[in-house]
C-alpha cells in the first residue's frame, strides 16, 4: 500500500475506484474527473448498470483512461457518524477490491471515498480505508499494489498518518 498525491485519472494501474453516487450517472469531484477523462463511452456503460447501493460497487471498462477498469462505489453521506457511516465506508473498501479480484486486477487505486462533497472527515475516513484494505490484502495476495490517490494536502497527510503513523 502506498499513499500518493495524484490525479487518479492519470494513474497507470489495472483498475481505479470511482467515488460515485447512487445513480452512477456522473457527478462532481473525482466522479466528474473520471468521466471527463474516460470519455462518453463510460457514461453509456454506466447507464446500463441501473445504479448502485451505498456501500456496494459495480465495474466497467476504463474507456479512454490508462486504467483498464473503473470500479464505481458509493460511499455514505456523512450525517454525524452514528448512521452507519463507518460500516458503509468500510464496505466500499471491501466490495471494490472484491470485483477487482474477479477481473484479475493486480494494481488498484482508490480516491478518498466520501471525503469530498459527502463530507466524511478525512482523519476518520483514512484509518478505515487503510485498515479495511490491509485486512482485504491479507486474504487476497493476488492484488500486488494499492495506491491511495490523494487530492490535496489534508487528504495526503491524513492517509500518510493512517498508513505510517506519521507524515
Ligand atoms: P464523495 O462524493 O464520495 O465525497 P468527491 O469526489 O466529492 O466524492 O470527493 C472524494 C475525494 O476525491 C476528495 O478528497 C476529492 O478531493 C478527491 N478528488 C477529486 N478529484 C480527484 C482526482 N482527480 N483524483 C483523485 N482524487 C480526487
Amino acid at each position: 500500500m502506498e499513499v500518493r498525491e495524484a490525479d487518479i485519472t492519470r494513474l497507470e494501474v489495472d483498475a481505479i475506484v470511482n467515488a460515485a453516487n447512487n445513480s452512477l450517472l456522473g457527478g462532481g469531484g473525482v466522479d466528474g474527473a473520471i468521466h471527463r477523462a474516460a470519455g462518453p463511452g463510460l457514461l453509456e456503460e454506466c447507464r446500463r448498470l441501473r445504479g448502485c447501493e451505498t456501500g456496494e460497487a459495480k465495474i466497467t471498462g476504463g474507456h479512454r483512461l490508462p486504467a483498464r477498469h473503473v470500479i464505481h462505489t458509493v460511499g455514505p453521506v456523512w450525517r454525524g457518524g452514528d448512521r452507519g457511516e463507518p460500516e458503509l465506508l468500510a464496505s466500499c473498501y471491501r466490495s471494490s477490491p472484491r470485483l477487482a479480484v474477479e477481473k484479475d486486477v493486480r494494481s488498484i487505486a482508490f480516491p478518498a471515498i466520501s471525503c469530498g462533497v459527502y463530507g466524511y472527515p478525512v482523519e476518520q475516513a483514512a484509518p478505515i480505508a487503510v485498515g479495511t484494505t490491509a485486512a482485504f490484502l491479507e486474504d487476497h495476495p493476488a492484488i500486488e499494489q494499492v495506491i491511495f490517490a490523494c487530492w490535496g494536502e489534508d487528504v495526503y497527510v491524513a492517509f500518510q498518518r493512517a498508513l505510517h503513523g506519521r507524515v
